[in-house]
This record gives structure tokens, C-alpha cells and sequence, in this order.
């Protein structure tokens, strides 16, 4: 299997070169390359070797308690120990205070060398801002420092047996009890639930405090923690992320406290959103960024065929495999730089619009680019893909389910093609932006004044939502388009300018 190697120079290419990073305020180039560079060796050398491991042993629950793969919880303490949990957590809270620009490149980093312990750790960012804007000084004070240094990690408990992409039916229940609260009901496929890493769990828990017809409005946000009341009752057999333990959660009575105001649950909730959409995106960007990785790896190797002049070939040198390796690197770059772009819009906070455009956008087409350039890489080793030996597999497997978590992607094409075109939505601002990264192009400009035209057509529809897959697939096409545009003007910033530009025309086919 070719070793995990972190795209390191592509990720600070598309930070500062075509995101331009350095328009938020605390970006800074230095620190950027050097704590990338930190966590670059990191991960290959601590966490992307257990990778094959957490996927073949899997997370076993035993007595009630998770147990993590070999190797994971003493990786844990290093990644604790090296102040990564509290990367951007404020450093009066014992943490870095660092850019989440950076934290963009280290969770992508992160991704890539192992998916499944990823998602263990990587709710932690979200649970600080949610604390940060929500909770009381003594939830801060209490909670914060522990999740910055590691002794605590989180969980995000919303999924319930009859309400996955329909919140508004969660039935577990919360009830004042004294000073605080008490919950009951059932959780499912809550990642983290348990394992055997860190000193304690924090669930940020989404239960009904009003009546059982309140809908929405009748969801609050509670922190409790593992203790009595709370346990896990099974963990799912899955087709990837094995390590990643997916728990059912029991709360039979569990002393909890309220997050923020009553009825404010998904107020609350939607504070990590669009970070926690924009790094399922970044997970897709790292899945497509390993899939070329090992392909390319494995096709300028194996010999196989003839070239034009007889002598031997390997695969790289067969047409239609380098399309299928070109179509691997446009989309693992192509994706970062609209992540990337959607990270710094997000940073700036002047435009709000373009964030609400881009974030779903972005959900969707990283998470489809990975499992894409992930299908591509097992067709690119042939019989071999389709085997465990080169960890192609994996990747796929491991991909697969970002289309379905932090909202499925069929949800979030809807919403683009109805709330995305209202006014303010976002469909205008992401025109601008479309415009101004391609900079005059004819070939660009001709393909945005055809999807301004079935935006319009969209607007006039009574219901956009039979359309609203197919305005995805268009509105991909233009944003990848657009974000190369960017990516070839840019080319000289990068250490391979010269294949940079090929990979560019190329995508015109
Ligand atoms: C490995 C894993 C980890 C997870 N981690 C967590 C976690 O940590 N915390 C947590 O709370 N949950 C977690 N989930 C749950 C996940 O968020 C849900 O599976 C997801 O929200 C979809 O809900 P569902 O499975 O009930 O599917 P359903 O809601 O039944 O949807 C099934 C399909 O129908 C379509 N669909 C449904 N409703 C609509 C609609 N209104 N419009 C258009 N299409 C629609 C979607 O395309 C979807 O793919 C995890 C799930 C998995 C598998």
C-alpha cells in the first residue's frame, strides 16, 4: 500500500494562492506552513499506520463499554498532548486560539490518514463555539478547558429511530428536575458515544422540552455526561469507518443541563453547521486527494500493454487511464479551492449570502467528489482495487456515508434550488463569485449565463424540487469550472505550475 503522504503543498497553495487566506484578520503564512507541517508528520506517522488497522479490528462494544481498535487511545493521548483538540478554542481557555483556516487543513490531514478517528475527535471545534455562544460562564468554565486539552471529547446526539433527516420528530424527552433537567429517550448512530480515549464524554444533546406536538420550536440543547441514566446499548456493524464507533445511546433518567433558551435547541444546533458541513466537504476533498494518491502511485508503477512505439507501457501511459486520474485531481482540487473559498467567506463574515450558497453546495460536491475519485481509483487498479491490499477499498468505503451524514445530500440539493434562488438566498452572490474567479473567461461566462437561465426557470417553477438534483449537477459543473479558472491563474504559486495549467485545460476536455 503507498503510504499516506499530506498533500501539504496543495493545501497551502489553495489556502493562500486561490482562497486568498491572507484577508482574514489572523491569517498568517508562517504559522499556517509551519503548523500544517507539524500535523502533516503527525498523521503519517502516527495516525495514518492505524488506519488498515481500525478498519480490520473495528470498535467492539464489551460490557457496556467501547472498546477502540490497537493503537488508537495511546494515538489519542499524542494528538491531546500535542494541543491539537484545542487548536482554535480561545488560548484564555487553554487553547491555540489558531485560524480555523488552519484548523481546515488539519482536519482534511486528518481525514486522510484515518476517517474513522477523525470522527471521533473532530466534533470538539463544534462543541467550543456552541459553548462559547451559548453556554453560561460556569458551562464555559467547566467544559471548555477540558475539551481544548483533550480530557474530554464530544457528541452530537439529534438522530433518533423515527427522526433522521426530520428533526421535528424527536421524541426524547426532557423534564425540569430542581435546578436542572432530566432526559429520556432513545439516541441512534451517534458517533463517539463511547470509546476508550479520552477521560470523559460531553453529549450535546437535542430532546423535546415541550409538548410532544411542538414541533421544532419544541427542541432544547442539553449537555449531560456518562454516568447513570446514560448508556450504550449497541454498536452498529457498518460498511465503513469501522474504528468510528456508531452507538445507540439509552437516557433513562440522565442529570442534565440546559444549553442556551428553552426552544432554542436547533438554534443552538445550527451554530456548528456550517463549520461541521464545511469539514464533511474537506472529508470528501481528503478521500479524493488519498483515492489519486494511491492510483497515481500504483498506475506509474504496474506495467501492463504497450506504448504507440512498442515498447512497454505502464498504466499512466494509457489514455483513458490518465483521464481517470486527471478526473481524480480535479476533483480533489477543484473542491478544496471551493471549500477553501466557502472557509474564508465564512472567516470574513461579509458575506453571509455566498456562506449560505456555498455551504451546501460544497456538502454535497466534496462529499460526491470523494466517493467519485474514490470508484475511479478501484477502477485504476483493476482487479487489485477491488481488493483490501491496496486500501482503495477502504477509502471508498470509508467516503461512502459523507453523502448521507450532517444532512443527506438529497436535502441539501433541495434546498439550493429553492431557498438557495429566493432573495437573499445566495444564488446571486454565488453568480458574483463565479464571475469574478473567471475573470472574462468565454467559456466560463457561457456556462454562467445558462445557469442564470435555469435559475430563472427554477424561480417561475411552481415546485423546483424534481429539478433541484439537476440544478445540483449544472451548479457543480459551473463551481468546478470556475474554481480551475482560478486555480490556472494562480498556477505559478504552486511547486508543479506546469501540470497545474495541463490539469486545467484539460478539464475542457
Ligand atoms: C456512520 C454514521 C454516523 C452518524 N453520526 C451521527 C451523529 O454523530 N449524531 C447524530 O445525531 N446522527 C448521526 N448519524 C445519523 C445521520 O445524520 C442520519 O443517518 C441522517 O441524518 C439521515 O437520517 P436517516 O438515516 O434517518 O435517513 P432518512 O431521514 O430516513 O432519509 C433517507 C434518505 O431519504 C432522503 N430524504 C429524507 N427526507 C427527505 C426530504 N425531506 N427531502 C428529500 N429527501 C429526503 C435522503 O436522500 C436520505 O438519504 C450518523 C449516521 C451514520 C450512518
Amino acid at each position: 500500500m503507498t503510504d499516506f503522504a499530506a498533500p501539504l503543498d496543495d493545501i497551502l497553495f489553495s489556502l493562500r494562492h486561490v482562497a486568498g487566506a491572507g484577508r482574514v484578520p489572523d491569517w498568517d503564512d508562517e504559522t499556517a506552513e509551519e503548523v500544517l507541517g507539524h500535523f502533516a508528520s503527525f498523521a503519517e506517522g502516527v495516525l495514518a499506520p492505524l488506519n488498515a488497522v481500525g478498519d480490520r479490528q473495528g470498535a467492539r462494544l464489551e460490557n457496556g463499554r467501547v472498546r477502540m481498535p490497537d493503537g488508537f487511545a495511546q494515538a489519542y493521548r499524542q494528538l491531546a498532548d500535542g494541543g491539537w483538540q484545542g487548536l482554535t478554542a480561545p488560548e484564555e481557555f487553554g487553547g491555540m486560539g489558531l485560524s480555523p483556516l488552519i484548523a481546515a487543513g488539519v482536519s482534511e490531514i486528518f481525514t486522510g490518514a484515518n476517517h474513522a478517528l477523525e470522527m471521533v475527535c473532530g466534533l470538539v471545534p463544534g462543541a467550543i463555539a456552541t459553548l462559547l455562544r451559548f453556554g453560561t460562564e460556569a458551562q464555559q468554565a467547566e467544559w471548555i478547558p477540558k475539551l481544548a486539552s483533550g480530557e474530554v471529547l464530544s457528541t452530537m446526539c439529534l438522530t433518533e429511530p423515527g427522526a433522521g433527516s426530520d428533526l421535528s420528530r424527536i421524541r426524547c424527552k426532557a423534564v425540569p428536575d430542581g435546578d436542572g433537567w432530566r432526559l429520556d429517550g432513545q439516541k441512534i448512530f451517534i458517533s463517539g458515544g463511547d470509546q476508550d480515549m479520552s477521560d470523559g464524554i460531553l453529549h450535546l444533546v437535542l430532546a423535546r422540552s415541550g409538548p410532544p406536538d411542538s414541533g421544532l420550536k419544541g427542541l432544547s440543547l442539553f449537555l449531560t455526561r456518562p454516568g447513570p441514566g446514560v448508556s450504550v446499548t449497541r454498536i452498529e456493524e457498518k460498511l465503513g469507518i469501522h474504528a468510528s464507533p456508531t452507538c445507540q445511546m439509552e437516557f433513562d433518567g440522565a442529570p442534565a443541563e440546559l444549553i442556551g433558551e428553552e426552544g432554542g435547541g436547533l438554534q443552538a444546533m445550527f451554530t456548528q453547521m456550517n463549520h461541521a458541513r464545511i469539514d464533511v466537504a474537506l472529508q470528501g476533498v481528503a478521500h479524493a486527494s488519498r483515492a489519486w494518491q494511491i492510483a497515481s502511485a500504483y498506475a506509474a508503477d504496474r506495467g501492463q500493454g504497450r506504448r504507440a512505439d512498442g515498447s512497454p507501457a505502464v498504466l499512466s501511459d494509457h489514455a483513458d487511464v490518465r483521464r481517470m486520474l486527471d478526473e481524480q485531481r480535479h476533483l480533489a482540487m477543484g473542491m478544496r479551492a471551493l471549500c477553501h473559498i466557502a472557509a474564508v467567506a465564512l472567516e470574513t463574515g461579509d458575506a453571509p449570502d455566498l456562506v449560505e450558497f456555498l455551504t451546501p453546495l460544497c456538502k454535497v460536491l466534496g462529499s460526491e467528489a470523494g466517493i467519485r475519485a474514490a470508484d475511479l481509483g478501484i477502477q485504476i487498479l483493476g482487479g487489485y482495487g477491488y481488493l483490501e491490499e491496496y486500501g482503495i477499498a477502504q477509502v471508498w468505503r470509508d467516503a461512502r456515508i459523507t453523502a448521507i451524514y450532517e444532512g443527506a445530500n438529497g436535502i441539501h440539493e433541495r434546498s439550493l434550488a429553492t431557498r438557495g434562488l429566493r432573495p437573499g438566498g445566495g444564488a446571486d452572490a454565488f453568480a458574483a463569485l463565479m464571475a469574478e474567479l473567471g475573470q472574462g473567461d468565454p467559456h466560463l461566462d457561457a456556462r454562467l449565463a445558462d445557469w442564470q437561465a435555469l435559475c430563472d426557470d427554477l424561480r417561475a417553477a411552481d415546485d423546483a424540487t424534481p429539478r433541484a438534483h439537476a440544478f445540483a449537477k449544472a451548479t457543480k459543473r459551473l463551481a468546478l469550472d470556475a474554481a480551475w479558472c482560478r486555480i490556472a491563474a494562480v498556477a505559478d504559486a504552486h511547486p508543479e505550475p506546469e501540470e497545474i495549467r495541463r490539469l486545467a485545460r484539460s478539464l475542457r476536455g
